[in-house]
């Protein structure tokens, strides 16, 4: 199993739930992070105490991700502070539920941007130092939404199901460059998200929400492994298998 202790990190959307439990989960494995936030200061810079507790660097770093200008600075300042980025975890994201009709050009627009081009956007601005490097784990969180509508509408199973392209692609073109790329399609993992959309866990098999570290002990299986590639991994209690 590779050795990941000493390498950088950058995981978009570090601030809360999903982010911070993969954030921790790779600073306790000796793992140096960027941890990006879009609003929510306070709780990255307290995620950065806590990671250097843990005996790793961290530091906050604020960004759009749906902006290019945006990324270039945050990806700029993760190489200055903590060396170029090894570990990509593109976990920033929001939903938006609305029936079909009611989605406007805006919303679709907003969602995206947010949560695929954003993918998009970190990669490219990453890939330069990986490929220098011959080693890079690119792990994409999309959603198990992408493979089953999904309850949050069409335009969120539309931008998940857009980063299962992109992880495709992204680990046929870098297969000789000793990069993995892997996509992993959580469902309903206890966070905001899930709060805000008052979700209920009766439609999961397992009878509960997930949590955010069953997210993040996959992220460091697929970090770890160097043969995986091009896989979508479902922690979603039953929800969908494949
Ligand atoms: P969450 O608790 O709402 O956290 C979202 C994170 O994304 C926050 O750190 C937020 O930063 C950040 N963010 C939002 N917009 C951003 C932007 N434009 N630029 C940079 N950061 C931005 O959500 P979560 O449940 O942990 O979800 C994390 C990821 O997992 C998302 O991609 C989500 O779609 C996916 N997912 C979640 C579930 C689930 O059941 N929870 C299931 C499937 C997939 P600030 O707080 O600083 O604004």
């Amino acid at each position: 199993m590779t050795e990941i202790k000493g390498k950088t990190a950058l995981v978009t959307g570090a601030s809360k739930g999903i982010g911070k439990a993969i954030a921790l989960a790779l600073a306790k494995e000796g793992v140096h992070i960027g941890v990006n936030y879009h609003s929510d200061a306070g709780s990255a810079e307290n995620l950065c105490k806590q990671i250097e507790g843990l005996g790793a660097k961290a530091i906050p770093i604020k960004a759009d991700v749906s902006d290019a200008a945006s990324v270039s600075v945050m990806v700029q300042e993760v190489e200055e502070n903590l060396g170029p980025v090894e570990i990509l975890v593109n976990n920033a994201g929001i939903a938006h539920k609305d029936e079909l009709e009611n989605i406007t050009e805006a919303d679709w627009d907003r969602v995206i941007d947010t949560n695929l081009k954003s993918a998009f956007l970190v990669t490219q601005a990453c890939i330069g130092t990986m490929k220098q490097q011959q080693w890079g784990r690119i792990i994409n969180i999309s959603s198990v939404a992408a493979q089953t509508g999904g309850v949050t509408g069409p335009l969120y199973a539309a931008s998940k199901a857009g980063m299962i392209g992109l992880t495709h692609s992204y680990a046929l073109f870098l297969i000789n460059d000793g990069i993995t790329a892997n996509a992993i399609t959580p469902a309903l993992i206890e966070t905001d998200m899930v709060k805000e959309l008052k979700a209920s866990p009766d439609k999961i098999p397992m009878g509960r929400f997930g949590q955010p570290n069953e997210v993040a002990d996959a992220v460091i299986m697929l970090v770890k492994n160097a043969y995986m590639t091009g896989q979508t991994v479902g922690v979603n209690g039953g929800l969908y298998f494949s």
